[in-house]
């Protein structure tokens, strides 16, 4: 769908309910802080309600910008429309979803995800070359002519930086560098932000991070780097408020790994699978096959299934995706 469509008919809209994925990431809620200022610039009434609150590395938002998570014994607020950031379904937006599906919504979907033009939106702004949601949203403040305000800038620069690995990804094209340097130029302090995301962290944290690289496991000649990390070691790091990505980038230094699996067994029993590529796998296709999905070198998925089985799913699926590879790129 055309742009000044989606923003036509948000135009025609009065109150607005944004929201994203279970554990909202970094790009889910700089998107949401980002369009939350635009839609106010507008003259419209905006709550964020997200299915889990902000964590703590992203806490500094909170100074600008009114979050709240959903509780099952509070009254969601009144709205026309519910917009999705970062994900185009329902059904990812964990019990809160649920709630909203039986209102039947209008949904808007703003995402730079594979295929999620197909999901639940109404309308979409979708652009799945885009680094970030939060991009999305910049160029919306662009299409409109609406200044960006410092709230604004700091969420636009804080989904640049944490869906390209703070600009180290092949995500990280023009687009990114062009926009982070107008923030930067408009007051947004990264340093600072780096600092308020991972210089805060538990005690328990260095210790954990060694326990989790501790059970990584080279697998497929090497290939693949696969960490389980079961209850009980999850139980600690939610407990220290221990953001599991830091796991994901010592494994992928290994040379020769080509994907990195990180598999979370939770409360629920189910598994949840992050896959990061580093070479020509598509990861977003590996997941797909099991109802996730992603982008081609980050994907993930929801996997109901013990932990050593979905082990050993993962382990046949990337096998089957790295013998399929042109031998130049094996
Ligand atoms: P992460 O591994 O950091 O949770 O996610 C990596 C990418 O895959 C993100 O873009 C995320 O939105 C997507 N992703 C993670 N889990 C799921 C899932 O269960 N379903 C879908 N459709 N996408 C997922
Ligand atoms: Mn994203």
């Amino acid at each position: 769908m055309p742009v000044a469509t989606f923003l036509d008919f948000l135009r025609r809209k009065q109150r607005f309910l944004l929201t994203g994925h279970e554990n909202p990431d970094g790009d889910c809620l700089g998107a949401q802080t980002a369009l939350y200022h635009l839609l106010r610039a507008l003259g419209q009434e905006v709550a964020i309600v997200n299915p889990d609150p902000v964590g703590k590395s992203f806490d500094f938002l909170l100074r600008h910008t009114p979050f709240q998570h959903a509780r099952a014994e509070e009254q969601l607020p009144g709205f026309d429309v519910v917009v999705l950031l970062d994900c185009c379904q329902l059904s990812r937006v964990g019990v809160l979803g649920q709630r909203l599906a039986q209102q039947r919504p209008t949904i808007a979907v703003i995402d730079h995800h594979v295929g999620s033009e197909q999901g639940d939106g109404t309308v979409c702004y979708v652009d799945a070359k885009a680094a970030a949601t939060g991009a999305l949203v910049r160029r919306l403040y662009r299409e409109l002519g609406v200044p960006l305000g410092a709230a604004a800038a700091e969420g636009v620069f804080l989904s640049l930086v944490a869906d390209t690995g703070w600009f180290r990804y092949s995500n990280a094209d023009a687009e990114v560098f062009a926009m982070a340097g107008e923030l930067v130029a408009s007051g947004v302090d990264g340093s600072r932000i780096y600092d308020a995301m991972y210089r805060r962290n538990h005690p328990d944290s260095a210790a954990l991070l060694a326990d989790m690289l501790g059970r990584h496991r080279l697998r497929l000649d090497g290939k693949l780097a696969i960490a389980s990390l079961d209850k009980a070691l999850m139980e600690r790091a939610g407990r220290a408020d221990f953001d599991t990505d830091a796991v994901l980038d010592p494994l992928r230094s290994i040379e020769g790994v080509e994907v990195v699996a990180l598999l979370k067994e939770r409360f629920d029993g189910a598994v949840k699978c992050s896959l990061r590529a580093r070479g020509d796998v598509d990861v977003q296709a590996i997941v797909a096959a099991f109802g996730g999905g992603g982008h081609k070198k980050a994907a993930g998925a929801t996997m109901k299934m013990p932990l050593a089985a979905a082990e050993a799913a993962i382990e046949a699926a990337v096998q089957q995706a790295v013998a399929a590879l042109p031998t130049r790129a094996r």
